[in-house]
């Protein structure tokens, strides 16, 4: 990353990990060679992400720990206080990346304040990298000019139906590590419904032709772009499969015929449309 932290390409995402199957999870993934786990206060399974790194055995050095703080947190002091939940949680003292989880355009104000939390707990040590997710160019640079630190990392929305090419771009620009989100496009199919990613016969076929699902050419496409992926799911076969994606390599005619999949057009929410009166919810103390 831009500060000169290194950053695992591949970790694993508990969103919508339900608390009592995520510390399997994660164990799971684990034990098979995950080091890095992407979790949030909103996703309320910090804690169960905490007992299973402990349960591991592994050395904190060796684990990459990353959770964003929910907008209900924004605010100079209230985003530090942010910190002590989760980490409080989570069980460490230090955590390796934090993201502020969306921009609040509707209260730039508690963004900013929110962000210089961050940029303090960078400067004292209790992060070892901060960033931000779904902030999009004109917000992103809008950040830019109000605080001193660039962000490491935007995790955004990337998958073969949506690519936000033009926001890649100003984070190649900006020196900031794009990190995809529902980097398969799980959101294609768990959100509205819509044509899923994991059926599409462009990405089936290229899929037979290395003998790999379409799940691990999602994944792959990401990675020889050079984006980093956090591949989320609680079934330990599924754990694995994402893993095994370092053994085959896509032709430059396979990338360019699945960024052609790209339609423009999100399944997430439409980042402006996050505000404190939608989305607003309580986060408990650790
Ligand atoms: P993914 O693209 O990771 O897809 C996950 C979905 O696909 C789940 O329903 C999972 O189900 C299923 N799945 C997983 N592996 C396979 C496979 N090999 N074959 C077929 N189906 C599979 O989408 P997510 O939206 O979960 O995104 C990943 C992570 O990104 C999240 O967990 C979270 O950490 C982060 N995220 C961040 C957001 C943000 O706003 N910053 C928003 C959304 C996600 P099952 O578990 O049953 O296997």
């Amino acid at each position: 990353m831009n500060n000169g932290v290194v950053m695992p390409m591949l970790g694993l995402g508990v969103f919508q990990a339900p608390p009592e199957a995520t510390a399997a999870a994660v164990q799971d993934a684990l034990r098979v060679g995950y080091r890095l786990v992407d979790t949030a206060a909103a996703y309320a399974n910090e804690r169960e992400v905490g007992e299973a790194l402990r349960r591991s055995g592994l050395a904190r050095d060796d684990l990459f720990i990353e959770t964003k703080v929910w907008i209900s947190d924004y605010g100079y002091d209230a985003t530090l206080h942010a910190f002590d939940k989760s980490a409080g949680k989570l069980g460490v003292d230090r955590l390796d990346l934090l993201l502020l989880h969306q921009p609040l355009t509707s209260r730039f104000d508690l963004t900013v304040g929110a962000y210089k939390a961050l940029e303090k707990l960078l400067a004292d040590g209790k992060v070892r990298a901060i960033g931000v997710s779904n902030f999009m160019p004109q917000v992103l640079r809008r950040l830019l000019t109000e605080t001193s630190v660039v962000p490491a990392v935007n995790q955004i929305e990337v998958h073969p139906y949506f690519q936000q090419n033009e926001l890649q771009r100003l984070h190649v620009e900006l020196g900031i590590v794009t990190q995809a989100w529902s980097p398969m496009g799980g959101i294609t199919s768990y959100y509205r419904g819509e044509r899923s990613t994991f059926d599409d016969p462009t990405l089936q076929r290229i899929a037979r032709e290395h003998g790999k699902s379409a799940a691990q050419v999602m994944l792959r496409w990401h990675l020889q772009h050079g984006r980093a992926v956090i591949p989320k799911s609680t079934k330990p076969e599924r754990i694995v499969e994402n893993l095994e994606v370092f053994d085959f390599e896509l032709s430059p005619g396979q990338l360019a015929q699945i960024d052609a999949l790209d339609t423009g057009v999100r399944s997430g929410p439409e980042p402006d449309s996050v505000t404190l009166e939608n989305y607003g919810r309580q986060i408990p103390d650790a």
